[in-house]
């Protein structure tokens, strides 16, 4: 069975009535019942909204669903304004906003409403595409617009996984007729699909709402976490390109069905359909170290927040005329009393007295000056000895404001104190400049947690039986404990997910477990071209995913799999911790986007693909604006030979001399296989393909894993 995609539409009323009185609406009712009753199970209406007639409140509404890169929604149809009164307004507004405009909508909805009423001319429709969202003007009577909509309903899933991006050679393999069949329409004469087919249908559907807390095609068992549906822009392609595993090894693709790569076009998709970051509040304390800030950051009181001393010393009042002037202060002067750097009742300073003070002390009411302690002398003391009854000031030049540090002149409340987009750094005192300011809590992109999962029936938990006691066949897992360590090392959290079988239904439910528990998936082994290699048909035909790619042309690393599968947001997600509210758009049948990686189960290809691919993914979810490994120049201290066909990342150690120099020094045999050529490497070397080694001294790219060695 195709799986249906579930793609997420939203209505706009245009009514200036409805607007000013909800209740008086009929075209959400009849619009929802269309996509209920007509849309085959494709739809789901996730935001209605009603507008007056109003060109700006239309675009900007449309804009707010279609615009956002946090899953914009596929459809938008508007309802009303389309005729020729003065007010009718809604085509104009809405072509304006349009990218890319459907005259082929159009004239589907006109030539079928012409078959109803010749009145049909009377309306003016317009349809496009802006962004990845098409967008629908459909009459306001609640029966235009729900005929309109039948009309073209059939054909908008395809128009709409177009639209939002998806690959149009899968889509379109096994032809127009095999899409009109998945449409439920034909090429007969009558090509547009009649509403006349529909009328006089009960909308019974045993309770089964589209609009909330439905659960499609989910079985009992799984209902509350993974979606069958894979998201509109992941689309499955008609026709899986990876093997069916039930058809055994004989039937299998003898070479890979999926396109080779390049790098950068496996990291272009990536960076496209990786979801974006996801804020959420947190409380400012060192636990906020390595998140990026999703807002930017306003300080939320003056620093100082009581005018302050810089120095110990004394306290003065100096005569207000004095500012431009300068003007010694001295004689001898009563300390009348201390002000120490304490929560403390406010003192009050008259003409002529003086008051101790210390560093960081508030300054009395009426001083305005501090004068430091080595320019006064201490002339009388109180009568027990214990105290300074007059002190000399001997200053020069004292002016008002000397020695102050004035309300809000470290920080000015309501000042810009961090931005959007500045990470939270252990060395750069953000925590600190933010605590200092009394800011308490900020928004920051949350960080996927990443989950790592070994597969092959062969992998063993590393201190499965003693050294040399290893059953014939059985491998010690070393990519589990590797990726796990790497992706800590890079600041994120991680799940453990074990070791999994090659057996289709266990990797199946071990997947979907953890679609519930992580952000990302990653697994190692199963991708290559064997018949126990199921990773690919797991994702594509059990988890109704979409792989973006299943091939790259590199060394380590060529079967590197990247997919997207669509869950449905939990109530209860994992990741979602303590303390921590996650902003969302407040609606209720929200759909979240799993990325897994499926690396090739070789540990150095699984390392070096873990950095090369999976790094990039995780800096785009956590807001990170410079993603992946850090990129420097840096000369080869040997001859390297380099593959014929692919580029190569060759394991590295780059150090720097006296002179100033990167120098790169390969750490060994670069086998995939050997984990020893991971040891001591900091650094992926880029060698391009080529006949001919690359000689010592000559310049490459070098992808910093960790920090250079300095050999000084
Ligand atoms: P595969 O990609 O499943 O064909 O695996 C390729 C090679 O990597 C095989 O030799 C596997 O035994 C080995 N391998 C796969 N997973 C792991 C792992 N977690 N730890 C160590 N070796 C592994
Ligand atoms: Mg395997």
């Amino acid at each position: 069975m195709a799986t249906p995609a579930l793609l997420r539409a939203a209505i706009l009323v245009v009514s200036t009535t409805a607007s000013q009185d909800p209740s008086t609406d009929a075209a959400i009712p009849a619009l929802q019942s269309v996509f209920e009753t007509d849309g085959d199970g494709k739809w789901d209406v996730t935001e209605t909204h009603i507008v007056s007639d109003d060109a700006k409140a239309m675009q900007q509404q449309i804009r707010k669903w279609a615009d956002t890169s946090n899953n914009p929604v596929n459809l938008v149809v508007t309802t009303g304004g389309t005729g020729f009164a003065i007010s009718d307004i809604t085509p104009e507004a809405v072509s304006e906003i349009i990218e890319k405009p459907a005259p082929g909508l159009v004239h589907g909805m006109l030539a079928a409403s012409l078959q109803v009423t010749p009145f049909a001319i009377m309306s003016r429709p317009v349809a496009g595409v802006r962004k990845g969202t098409v967008i629908v003007t459909l009459p306001g009577s609640p029966k235009g617009a729900k005929e309109n909509l039948q009309a073209i309903l059939k054909m908008l899933p395809h128009a709409c996984a177009l639209a939002a991006g998806m690959d149009s050679r899968s889509l379109h393999k096994g032809g127009v007729k095999k899409l009109e069949q998945e449409a439920g329409v034909s090429s007969s004469p009558a090509a547009v699909p009649s509403h006349a087919h529909n009328r006089g249908h009960t909308h019974n559907h045993g309770g089964h709402s589209h609009v909330h807390g439905h659960n499609h095609g989910s079985h009992a068992g799984h209902g509350h976490g993974l979606v069958r549906h894979a998201p509109p822009e992941d689309a499955p392609p008609a026709t899986p390109l990876s093997n069916d595993p039930s058809l055994g090894p004989t039937r299998r693709n003898r070479a890979s069905p999926y396109p080779m790569l390049s790098v950068d076009e496996a990291l272009g998709r990536i960076d496209e359909f990786t979801p974006g970051s996801v804020e959420a509040e947190r409380p400012v304390n060192e636990d906020l170290v390595g998140f990026v800030l999703a807002r930017d950051v306003y300080a939320a009181e003056d620093v100082p927040a009581f005018r302050a001393s810089i120095v110990d010393g004394y306290a003065v009042v100096v005569p207000k005329d004095s500012t431009t002037e300068s003007k010694t202060l001295s004689g001898i002067f009563p300390v009348t009393s201390v002000s120490h750097a304490a929560p403390d009742e406010a003192k009050v300073l008259r003409d002529g007295e003086i008051a101790r003070i210390t560093t960081g002390a508030p300054l009395p009411a009426g001083a305005n000056a501090v004068v430091m302690v080595e320019n006064t002398v201490l002339h009388a003391l109180t009568e027990d000895g214990a105290e300074e009854r007059e002190v000399e000031i001997r200053a020069a030049n004292v002016r008002d404001g000397d020695n102050v540090r004035e309300v809000g002149s470290d920080v000015r409340k309501g000042q810009l104190l961090l931005r959007k987009g500045d990470k939270i750094t252990a060395v750069g005192g953000e925590v600190g400049l933010l605590a200092s300011a009394g800011v308490q809590h900020v928004t920051i992109c949350r960080r996927p947690v990443v989950g790592v999962l070994s597969t092959g029936n062969e992998i063993v938990e590393h201190t499965t039986r003693p050294p040399s006691m290893l059953r014939l066949g059985e491998v010690r897992d070393t990519n589990r404990p590797t990726l796990l360590l790497a992706a800590q090392e890079w600041g994120f959290d991680t799940v453990d997910l074990g070791i999994v079988v090659d057996q289709p239904q266990t990797l199946e439910q071990r997947l979907r477990d953890a679609l519930r528990q992580v952000d990302v998936i990653v697994t190692t082994g199963g991708v290559s071209m064997g018949e126990l290699d199921l990773l690919k048909p797991t994702i594509e035909r059990a988890l109704g995913g979409t792989i973006h790619f299943g091939r790259v042309s590199m060394k380590p690393g060529k079967p590197t799999t990247f997919a997207t599968v669509l869950v449905k947001e939990t109530r209860r997600s994992s990741f979602v911790g303590e303390g921590e509210s996650v902003v969302s758009s407040g609606h209720s049948t929200r759909r979240l986007v799993r990325t897994i990686f499926s690396l090739p189960g070789n540990p150095a290809s699984a390392l070096v693909t873990f950095h090369l691919f999976v790094l990039p993914a995780l800096h785009k979810m956590s807001g990170e604006h410079t993603r992946g490994l850090p990129r420097v120049p840096v000369t080869l201290s040997h001859d390297f030979s380099l593959d014929k066909e692919r580029p190569e990342y060759h394991r590295a150690m780059v150090s720097v001399g006296a002179d100033g120099v990167l120098r790169a020094t390969s750490t060994g045999g670069q086998r995939s296989s050997k984990v020893g050529s991971m040891r001591g490497a900091n650094a992926l070397l880029c060698m391009p393909a080529g006949p001919e080694p690359l000689k010592a001294g000559v310049k490459v790219d070098a992808l910093l894993m960790s920090n250079i060695r300095s050999e000084l």
